[in-house]
């Protein structure tokens, strides 16, 4: 690796750490809240360790990854001690045994099907995994997550699973062009968050509304969430 282009890329990260937390902050206050209420979770997917570190360094201490085999194949490589890891986006039934244990949390269980086998492996491991229910905003058909009419329901169902604890709900909004509809879609999930609080279901803790992600965090901080999912604004232009 060629040093000044890392040492380059060092600094661009800092630089983009210190403008996302100050503009996490004060969205935070505007919407009324203070900082500490908003967490920051670098995602990681596709970055090479060398800059992951280097972020963590900086006191990110919260990453997520998409892919199971690529967290496990560079985890070796992080600092992560006192760091929490999650594991975000759709989640195949056939990947769970692999990952069940090895995050502190799954984000974006989204069908009934992967929050029974997260709760088998779980139980056989002797753990509760804590989960995250994926909501499906838009309503689109190419994306993964539950349809918001069924939410409740389907909470309620899965509330019931031993081996699982959920702790809120993640959404990704359609790619809109309009910034003005982004926020109406955050506001309608932040709805959803309240509403599914108030019926204070056994066994769910509805803690966290992790919405937001490079382009749309601040919006969505102003519309009630509490975890934001920041990867190219930290770390640059994913390359694949
Ligand atoms: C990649 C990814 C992100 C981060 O996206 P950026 O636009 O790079 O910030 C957030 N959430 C999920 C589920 C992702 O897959």
């Amino acid at each position: 690796m060629d040093e000044a282009l890392v040492k380059a890329r060092f600094r661009d990260i800092e630089e983009n750490y210190k403008v996302i937390t100050e503009n996490i902050a004060q969205a935070a206050v505007r919407s009324g809240r203070t900082p500490d209420d908003v967490r920051f979770m670098a995602v990681t997917k596709t970055v090479d360790s060398i800059y992951i570190n280097h972020a963590l360094s900086l006191g990110v201490d919260l990453i997520g990854e998409n892919r199971v085999q690529e967290f496990l194949g560079k985890r070796d490589e992080l600092n992560l001690d006192g760091v929490e890891k999650h594991l975000i986006g759709h989640l195949q039934t056939n990947k769970v045994r692999q990952i069940v244990g090895e995050v502190d949390m799954i984000d974006g269980v989204d069908s009934i099907k992967v929050a029974n086998e997260i709760g088998k492996v779980s139980q056989k491991k002797g753990i509760i995994t804590d989960v995250l229910v994926e909501v499906n905003i838009g309503g689109e058909e190419s994306k993964f997550g539950l349809d918001p009419s069924k939410l409740y329901e389907t909470v309620c169902e899965m509330s019931e699973i031993d081996g699982i604890k959920i702790q809120g709900l993640m959404a990704i909004p359609p790619i809109c062009t309009n910034k003005e509809e982004n926020r109406k879609f955050f506001s309608n999930m932040y709805t959803m968050f309240l509403d599914i609080k108030a019926k204070k279901i056994d066994n769910v803790n509805m803690s966290i509304l992790s919405m937001g992600m490079s382009d749309d965090y601040v919006s969505a901080i102003l519309e009630g969430s509490t975890m934001v999912r920041v990867g190219s604004s930290l770390f640059g232009r994913r390359v694949y």
